[in-house]
């Protein structure tokens, strides 16, 4: 294998038109009965245990309180996505598909998942876009808070499932939000932002990614996930 290319999931590969965000904000009124200030929330780039405490601490809430009934509240969340999410309303995003197509015809490109969300919300969301099977591993909220420690997780995923290692440059992470690009570097990877979500283009840029895409429709994406670059 050449490379190891994770994928962030919201904003990156998919959208869900709001409606994880809302299925959080219901599991939260009905866990704690508040959801805080969610209307006004930033949740790009935050893992789902992150989104959870900042929500809840905004309300008054300590972290002690909510800690022992994140489970609860990803349950009901996890429900809330698998009964609203649909093929017909999880948007996958331009170019995936085809970029994802690519990279599996090649055989020498292991692919997997870098993404702020817990690993069971994050199959459900895929699942609903027909996109899961493309992706072997994947590191996940479930598997730390901090974003910046996930790509040691995924690494040691994919070791395990392709009995190699990818260090430094040879780990891609492709990401619509600046905190891919920070767990990126965190992470001693090679960072492909793509401002194909909320965050905008000269945002990303200001953290001098490897690579700068508009979407993973542009005629560049394949270049820029395989550059030797990095
Ligand atoms: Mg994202």
């Amino acid at each position: 294998m050449h490379r190891l290319i994770l994928f962030d999931v919201d904003g990156t590969l998919l959208s869900t038109n709001g409606r994880a965000g809302e299925a959080i904000g219901a599991a939260l009124r009905e866990t704690f009965g508040t959801a805080g200030r969610i209307e006004s929330f930033a949740f790009a780039g935050k893992t789902d245990p992150q989104i959870i405490y900042e929500l809840m601490a905004a309300a008054g809430l300590e972290r002690s309180e909510v800690a022992p009934r994140l489970p609860e509240v990803f349950d009901r969340y996890c429900g809330y996505i698998a009964g609203a999410l649909t093929p017909a309303n999880t948007r996958v995003l331009p170019g995936v598909r085809e970029v994802l197509d690519a990279l599996a015809s090649r055989g020498d490109i292991a692919v997997g998942l870098l993404t702020g969300n817990i690993r069971r919300g994050a199959e459900i969301k895929l699942a609903a876009a027909g996109l899961l099977p493309y992706f072997a591993v994947g590191a996940f909220g479930s598997d730390d808070e901090d974003r910046n420690r996930l790509v040691p997780v995924a690494r040691t995923r994919a070791r395990e499932h392709w009995g190699e290692e990818f260090p430094g440059a040879r780990t891609v992470v492709v990401g619509d939000a600046q905190a891919d690009i920070r767990c990126a570097r965190a992470g001693a990877a090679r960072a492909v932002a793509v401002a194909s979500s909320k965050t905008p283009k000269c945002d990303l840029a200001a953290l001098a990614p490897d690579a700068l895409l508009d979407s993973l429709a542009s005629p560049a994406a394949l270049t820029a996930l395989l550059a030797n670059d990095g």
